[in-house]
């Protein structure tokens, strides 16, 4: 590296450690910016030498993330940024911290993608899905399927792991010339029910979908997920044992085996370690107390809902709502989600926009009892398990109310 780009790796470090010394978080992001500041190439720089992959979508791309880093493991130390600091910041914190790794794979905010991709030129990007979320910020679902779109076709040589079962992915994939699709299902269709490329109406049956206007359809998958295993291009099946809840696990396990293989990892050797990945910053721990078994669910937007939904046991269940600047302010969206599914279970409701989430609730016929404190919530539920849905920085509210759980 040019010494403006040691000195700059070398600050980053230094930053992000003594923010940690502090006890002000993990420091990655404060560590990446003064990095970027000294040498504003740094993430270049730290990326030359290494093979890529970068993880992008909406949801699901921590836990992907994380999946992937495990299985690329298998050939050699893996740089990685765990604690899902996303943007360029994060990645060139995460990249100077790990030091010279051969590989690297990295979480990265959809909107970054192409700033990231030009930094980094992986080997492989993972695309995982587009669906609404943050109403106040985000860019419409198909603005940024053209974004994606725009910024593969400036990158020929990229690989691109994509999700079949998305139109608005597939339809930004679709223009490249090394694609492996996977099929993981798709819950959430309400951001995909009109073709992005001729606004035709989309048609969907069984797993299947295609556009009733042009060629647009689902590819053929080369992964896929089937009963608790994946199939891979050969048509071999692997049975997949994860500590992480729900189908929608198994399908990320499936983009994490697909995204390995790029990099020359076969899944036989490969499904051992999926099953080693535990709780990630909090997602999906498990924390006994007071003779409740507590199990963390992260949902920031309405497809995550659905899917914490799914991996919810049927067992009283803590909704919890915040509307700070990192959740997005508008929470317009709790009415894009069909709260039915707890029907029948004991729901609780907290969190600064609690009441929000009352009406929500009340309107799709749920009963609910609203709770001031986590303790509380804990004293009102019989001993058993207990299942805590929150969004983000209600979920960081009461990770640290349970001494910050991994
Ligand atoms: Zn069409």
């Amino acid at each position: 590296m040019p010494l403006r780009a040691k000195v700059a790796s070398s600050v980053s470090r230094t930053a992000a450690a003594l923010s940690r010394a502090a006890g002000r978080g993990d420091g990655s992001v404060i560590g990446g910016w003064i990095g970027l500041k000294i040498d504003p190439e740094l993430l270049a720089h730290l990326a030359a030498g290494r093979s890529i992959a970068l993880v992008s979508g909406t949801n699901g791309k921590t836990t992907t993330t994380r999946l992937a880093a495990a299985a690329v493991g298998v050939l050699g130390p893996v740089a990685t940024n765990s604690f899902g600091a996303n943007m360029p910041t994060g990645h060139t914190s995460a990249l100077a911290k790990a030091g010279h790794t051969p590989y690297a794979v990295l979480e990265v905010d959809e909107h970054y993608l192409a700033q990231v991709l030009d930094a980094t030129e992986p080997r492989v990007v993972a695309l995982l899905n587009l669906s609404r979320d943050q109403l106040d910020r985000a860019k419409e679902v198909a603005m940024m399927a053209q974004g994606w779109q725009t910024t593969l076709a400036k990158h020929p040589d990229v690989h691109v792991v994509a999700n079949a079962d998305d139109p608005m992915v597939v339809w930004a994939a679709i223009g490249s010339a090394h694609t492996t699709w996977f099929s993981a299902g798709q819950r959430w269709h309400d951001d995909s029910w009109v073709c992005p490329e001729c606004g035709s109406p989309i048609e969907r049956a069984e797993d299947q979908w295609w556009c009733t206007g042009c060629p647009l359809r689902r590819p053929q998958p080369h992964w896929v997920v089937e009963d608790d295993g994946v199939v891979d291009p050969t048509g071999a099946w692997h049975k997949i044992v994860l500590q992480l809840p729900g189908r929608v696990n198994i399908g990320n396990a499936a983009t994490a085996l697909a995204v390995a293989a790029e990099f020359g990892v076969r899944p036989t050797d490969a499904v051992s370690r999926l099953g080693g990945v535990a709780s990630i910053a909090g997602r999906y721990a498990q924390v006994a107390r007071d003779g409740r078994s507590i199990r963390l669910l992260l949902a920031k937007n309405p497809a995550s809902w659905l899917e914490a939904f799914d991996m919810a046991d049927h067992a009283p269940t803590l909704l919890s709502i915040n509307a700070r600047d990192p959740d997005g302010l508008d929470t317009s969206w709790l009415f894009d989600v069909d709260f039915a599914p707890l029907r029948g279970r004991q729901v609780l409701i907290t969190g600064d926009r609690a009441y929000d989430l009352a009406v929500r609730l009340d309107i799709n016929d749920v009963p609910f009892q609203h709770v001031r404190t986590f303790t509380q919530a804990v004293a009102a539920v019989p001993p058993g398990r207990l299942e805590v849905i929150a969004n983000y920085t209600a979920f960081q509210d009461i990770r640290a109310e349970l001494d910050r759980v991994n």
